[in-house]
């Protein structure tokens, strides 16, 4: 018996052939797709979803995001982005306590859920929380605390409370509930950091092979200061010293040079981009027209959204594709689809997940989204990639479903308690904004 049934849906696959079926059958068991088709299976199913009206797709992956810092969502707008960090978010940062990461999290979890997000990698403080907010929740994260320091001197990988953190994590939470939580290393940044922080970091995630997640060349100062300092670039640097040699994301890469570009596509180095976020902070547009012709990866990431201020991943497919028309004057560059494969399949390699996440293929995680399609803003459908890069919003899915089980469903969720969340928040609020 199978465990769900979506019939008649329009199912944009993402799988190798690039196939879109219209009338498909989606078969679920066991919380993995076991057939899709435009045949009926001839097993019956516990539940039937009639998906008439209805397409259906990949989860989408976050790849870069802060999810705790929903909130400050809202709180400090329009300011250039060191001031921003240092007069702004630094000193709230410095008051979260570990329970108001958990509620962050859940919170940006309830928003991921319910505009098509399935998987998430977040960089942020105590992991702990991070980590068991994606357990509850049932969403898959790769979590990771970064690496930071500006005292060479005195920095002692062993002795770090991140690295106390980082070994916690790896026995308690990594590869929890079969591969659903993974641990990432990560550096917070060449500008915050020095060479050894990052060979000790590299050796950390080779010795217990995990991915790496950095940020990267966001803003012009930042590389043209590691220019100043070590004559080399960011990704140059941190290339030379290993934080590439296990699969890697790189966050922004806004100002990446020629010979980056080429350095991050050798080590296979997945680029976050995060369009909104670069906008907002007056960082710029990354080269990501350029990037794709040089064969590199290109997934998407909202960043915190202290500096978006939304997690809806549909936002930064369409930004993703109208910002390199428009800076190259070329409007065949980065297509409905390529927007939409870099929400799945980009997001599915860089997570280390892209044997179980990114299509709709016959053994894959059942983990997929339905969007409404009466709604009048996405009728009628021509293309059906079109209309989800391009027309979609967060808003218009119906139905967010992880390993054959739905946690959103029509405005509801089936593992986060929405009311709790909201009720929560006003104490934490009071104690981080107006004590
Ligand atoms: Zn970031």
């Amino acid at each position: 018996m199978l465990d769900l049934l979506i019939r008649q849906v329009t199912a944009v696959t993402m799988n190798d052939q690039g196939q879109i079926l219209e009338g498909a059958n989606i078969a679920v068991k066991d919380g993995k797709i076991v057939f899709i088709g435009t045949e009926l299976p001839q097993e019956m199913a516990a539940r039937t979803i009639e998906g008439g009206g209805k397409i259906a797709m990949p989860g989408l992956i976050n790849t870069h995001a802060h999810a705790a810092m929903s909130l400050m969502r809202g709180y400090a707008d329009d300011y250039v982005l060191q001031e921003w960090l240092n007069d702004h978010v630094f000193p709230v940062e410095d008051k979260l306590m570990p329970e108001d990461i958990y509620l962050g999290t859940q919170l940006s979890m309830a928003e991921m859920l319910a505009t098509g997000t399935i998987s998430f990698t977040d960089m942020y403080m105590h992991l702990n929380q991070m980590a068991q907010a994606v357990e509850d929740g049932g969403m898959y994260g790769n979590f990771s605390n970064a690496g930071m320091s500006f005292d060479p001197k005195s920095y002692d990988f062993d002795a770090d409370d991140v690295t106390r953190q980082n070994r916690e994590a790896l026995a308690r939470y990594h590869q929890a509930d079969s591969g659903r939580l993974l641990l990432d290393a990560a550096i917070h940044a060449e500008y915050t950091s020095f060479p050894r922080l990052w060979r000790d970091f590299a050796g950390f995630a080779k010795e217990n092979r995990l991915n790496m997640h950095v940020h990267l060349s966001e803003t012009q100062k930042e590389h043209q200061d590691c220019l100043q300092k070590y004559g080399k670039t960011p990704a140059r640097m941190l290339y030379e010293n290993g934080v590439f040699d296990t699969r890697a994301t790189a966050a922004h890469c806004v100002w990446v040079s020629e010979e980056d570009m080429d350095l991050l596509a050798e080590k296979q180095v997945t680029v976050a981009h995060n369009p909104v976020s670069n906008l907002k902070l007056g960082s710029g547009i990354a080269p990501v027209a350029r990037m794709l012709g040089k064969g590199l990866r290109v997934s998407l990431g909202t960043d915190g959204v202290c500096s978006n201020n939304s997690h809806d991943l549909f936002e930064e497919m369409k930004l993703a594709a109208l910002l390199q028309k428009g800076v190259t004057g070329d409007p065949r560059q980065v297509s409905a689809y390529q927007a939409l494969w870099m929400a799945t399949r980009a997001g599915a390699f860089a997570q280390g997940r892209e044997a179980s996440l990114g299509q709709l293929t016959p053994g894959y995680d059942a983990s997929l989204i339905l969007i409404d399609t009466n709604r009048p803003g996405l009728l009628p459908i021509h293309h059906p990639e079109s209309t989800l890069a391009y027309s979609a919003k967060g808003g218009d899915i119906c139905l967010t479903m992880v390993r054959g089980k739905a946690l959103y469903e029509n405005g509801e969720y089936t593992t986060l308690d929405i009311e709790r969340i909201r009720s929560r928040l006003g104490g934490v609020l009071n104690r981080l904004f107006r004590a």
